[in-house]
């Protein structure tokens, strides 16, 4: 052929700048010297507390705490439920390499329940090893919520309490409930490539007053717990203030005066995101040995982020539609490479958890290519990049149907 193929040329891993309103903000942090969120002139509230309060209106939390990392936020939240030492935690055989070690990072051992072609948790998985531990660590990896009255029900049923990991489902809910509401906390990130970007950053939130409070103390908050305004009165953190190690992870007022306005303009994103993934999956949809990944009813997702499934393909087709992607300028991540690269690392990759294997999972493992979407990319940008793919695939796709 002559014509020569269409090629894509924006950044996967550019984001937008930040909101000139938190700039502004920033520099003024900066001209006032008090950055560390207790540092405050008499009569001032700092960023990182009104932070807190906007956040946990956002979420219908109670309780929220801004912390150092997402991975920071889900090692509090195991500590704040007295998880340590030899204790065996649950959780997804797909998702970020920091979930298992926030587990690790507490001395404790991650188990690991297998993913469905839904790329959601498998319930019968986590029934079959809801015995072996007290804790569920639930990653909603790349955005996808399973059915979470089910799983509530689940871990009811076997008495699992239930940490969410959200860093894909900031502004996501299920069935009307926002994501990180329904298990006993929700931790988040605020890491460049989330939903809200202060290069590191995370959150916790959560309803129950003395886990709120030993995350508080947790999070190295000395005995200046009354400066925070999305935490419990101080009766709660004098039952608690004497039994719990300050391993400070604090947020700083710097990140939190840049993220206050992309908080408030969060939903307006979310919309801007899912238009662009409608155009990325209308566009896929249909393509030979492809399968896009079919978002329920009751969840509203946040697509900053695609997966698409080449089930049952020979890793050497897999390579080659990621290679001549990338000839074209689509980066895709393959989380079936025996060696994991960049983020794509799985259950397998964490041999310090001695991983059962999983065959049912591999097989899913395998099948996943995923993709960011910035939104600096436009709707017709990600036109081009499904036009892409779909020629990619189609061109090796397993004996294309009849
Ligand atoms: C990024 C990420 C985290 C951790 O967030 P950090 O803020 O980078 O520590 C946790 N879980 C998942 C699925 C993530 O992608």
């Amino acid at each position: 052929m002559d014509h020569t193929p269409e090629r894509f040329t924006g950044s996967f891993t550019q984001q937008e700048p930040i909101p000139e309103e938190g700039i502004a903000a920033a520099i003024e942090v900066m001209r006032s010297g008090r950055l560390h969120r207790y540092n405050t002139a008499p009569g001032e509230t700092a960023e990182v507390a009104l932070l807190e309060q906007e956040f946990a209106a956002l979420t219908g939390a109670r309780f929220a705490l801004a912390v150092a990392s997402g991975g920071y936020a889900m090692a509090t939240a195991l500590r704040a439920l007295g998880v340590g030492s030899g204790d065996r935690v649950l959780s997804n055989a797909f998702t970020l390499a920091p979930v298992p070690g926030a587990i690790a990072s507490v001395g404790a051992r991650p188990v690991f329940v297998g993913v469905t072609e839904a790329l959601t948790i498998d319930l019968d998985d986590l029934v079959a090893k809801a015995g072996q531990a007290e804790v569920l660590l639930l990653s909603h990896m790349r955005g996808h919520i399973c059915d979470m009255d089910a799983l509530m029900e689940v871990c009811r049923a076997h008495g699992l309490r239930v940490i969410e990991d959200c860093a894909h489902t900031m502004g996501a809910a299920w069935a009307g409930v926002p994501s990180g509401r329904h298990g006993a906390i929700g931790c988040y990130s605020c890491q460049t490539y989330k939903h809200v970007n202060s290069g590191e950053g995370g959150f916790l939130v959560t309803d129950d007053e003395e886990i709120a409070a030993r995350a508080v103390m947790l999070s190295g908050s000395y005995m200046l717990y009354d400066r925070h305004l999305a935490a419990p009165g101080p009766e709660l953190f004098e039952q608690v203030k004497y039994d719990l190690p300050n391993i400070s992870g604090r947020m700083d007022n710097l990140r939190a005066a840049i993220l206050r306005p992309q908080l408030a303009a969060l939903p307006e994103r979310v919309a801007r995101w899912n238009a662009r993934y409608r155009v990325v999956e209308d566009g896929l949809r249909g393509t030979p040995g492809l399968s896009v990944i079919e978002r329920p009813q009751a969840e509203a997702y946040v697509g900053s982020s695609i997966q698409v499934l080449l089930l049952d393909w020979e890793a050497e087709a897999i390579r080659a539609v990621v290679a001549g992607c990338a000839a074209r300028g689509v980066e895709l991540k393959w989380f079936g490479a025996s060696e994991p690269v960049g983020f794509t690392s799985t259950y397998d990759s964490w041999r310090y958890a001695a991983p059962e294997p999983m065959p049912e999972s591999d097989r899913v493992l395998h099948a996943i290519l995923d993709m960011r979407i910035p939104l600096t990319f436009s709707e017709a940008g990600c036109a081009l990049i499904a036009r892409i793919i779909r020629e990619e695939v189609t061109a090796r796709a397993p004996e294309s149907g009849p």
